[in-house]
């Protein structure tokens, strides 16, 4: 996975020797002159776990962009760039949103230094969220491999928990058989999609209140199935 940053820096030289040394470290940056720029590739971008922002821009200012971003995004890293230290006062008191500071001039080593730790604790966050997908009464783990009714386990097989698995990534969408069946039994298997049809009757025997009128896996007719709690 790409390391992305988002460095906001109105001027091309401070923004260039940023660049290249989160390059170096092992980043993809992605570059914004103005905050304007800067809030349209917070709405775009995926997976952006550190910005970096300058403050005093010509147009919307670093704090701004700062708010803007926590707002949207509780756990991403977010370093401001300041030029004089009086406006440290802004950043540690009214705007609370950013993670740490530098003042100009600062050394390469220790911006990047300051990203690392930053981005490890950011995916560390991210990480552990994403292991348990919360839907409706059911909790699915994947680092125990469980999943759970309203606090109850529900004992799975290896297919039905990889079933559970594609439906849990892809709520509310509805999935083809041929789709279910590469993700649930993989590219090699050899088979139609009626080997789909007999593991959720099964799967639903385990899940649905009743089985026979289905709440959470429902049928595409002519298609496939679909997760009945949308995200
Ligand atoms: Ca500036």
């Amino acid at each position: 996975m790409n390391k992305k940053v988002l460095v906001l820096e109105d001027e091309d030289d401070i923004r260039g020797f940023i660049l290249i040394n989160l390059k170096r470290g092992g980043y993809q940056v992605i570059e914004a002159k103005t905050g304007e720029e800067a809030l349209q590739i917070i709405d775009q971008e995926e997976g952006l776990y550190v910005a970096i922002l300058d403050i005093m821009l010509p147009g919307i200012s670093g704090l701004e962009v700062c708010q803007y971003l926590r707002k949207k995004d509780e756990a991403v890293g977010i370093i401001m760039l300041t030029a004089k230290t009086q406006e440290v006062d802004k950043i540690t008191g009214l705007y609370t949103g950013a993670d740490d500071y530098m003042t100009k001039p600062f050394s390469p080593g220790e911006l990047v230094a300051r990203v690392d730790v930053l981005h490890r604790r950011v995916e560390l966050l991210k990480g552990k969220k994403d292991d348990i997908i919360f839907s409706g009464p059911f909790s699915f783990n994947r680092q125990s491999r469980t999943l759970l009714k309203n606090e109850q386990e529900i004992e799975l097989t290896q297919i039905e928990y990889k079933l559970m698995e594609c439906f849990f990534d892809h709520p509310g969408i509805a999935l083809c058989r041929d789709e279910i069946l590469n993700k649930a039994w993989g590219d090699n298997f050899y088979g139609d999609g009626k080997v789909v049809d007999v593991n959720i009757r099964r799967l639903r025997k385990k899940i649905e209140e009743d089985p026979s009128d289905p709440k959470y896996i429902l049928t595409e007719w002519g298609y496939g199935y679909r997760w009945g709690i949308s995200p």
